[in-house]
């Protein structure tokens, strides 16, 4: 695992003297620290985590969203079992985002565990752009509330507006 900061800070409450001074200058967030320090926590009970370099993480609209670059291809299931421990921790829903991911795949990251079964880009008369995903209305039963939500966040990390085709 990578993380914005040393080894050191990692796994002791204190920084050393490099990591407080980017803390000091703003190039890293106490958010940060707590998520990596946390998630240097679960590595054992998660492999995945092993092949997270961790970037930054992020509160918008109360979910906790933690940007990595993976050192190997992650599946859903691995993201989404680290997602559960970490919202247990931090008492909100988390999502690990795959910093350059593909729309779709990062629309997908957000959703979960909602499936994407089909995604397009859709061109509107006046030039610009949405994009479409479709979800199977069995699948978000329940979940209306928690689609809403990640709709606007992936609006706002991709900066695209998003359509949902319920079928
Ligand atoms: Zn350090």
């Amino acid at each position: 695992m990578k993380a914005p900061v040393c080894n050191f800070c990692l796994t002791n409450s204190i920084l050393c003297i490099n990591d407080q001074n980017k803390l000091d200058e703003g190039k890293i967030s106490q958010l940060d620290i707590e998520v990596s320090r946390t998630l240097y926590k679960l590595q054992k009970k998660h492999k995945a985590i092993d092949a997270l370099n961790v970037i930054k993480a992020e509160e918008v609209d109360s979910t906790l969203l933690v940007f990595v670059n993976p050192l190997r291809p992650l599946n859903f299931n691995e993201i989404k079992a680290i997602n559960d421990d970490l919202k247990q921790i931090f008492g909100r829903e988390v999502r690990i985002i795959e910093q350059n991911a593909s729309k779709s795949r990062v629309i997908q990251e957000l959703l979960l565990p909602i499936k994407i079964v089909a995604h397009s880009s859709v061109w509107l008369p006046d030039g610009s752009q949405i994009f479409k995903i479709t979800v199977k209305s069995s699948e978000i039963k329940g979940l209306e509330k928690l689609i809403e939500s990640m709709k606007n966040l992936a609006k706002s990390v991709l900066k695209t507006e998003i359509f949902i085709d319920i079928t």
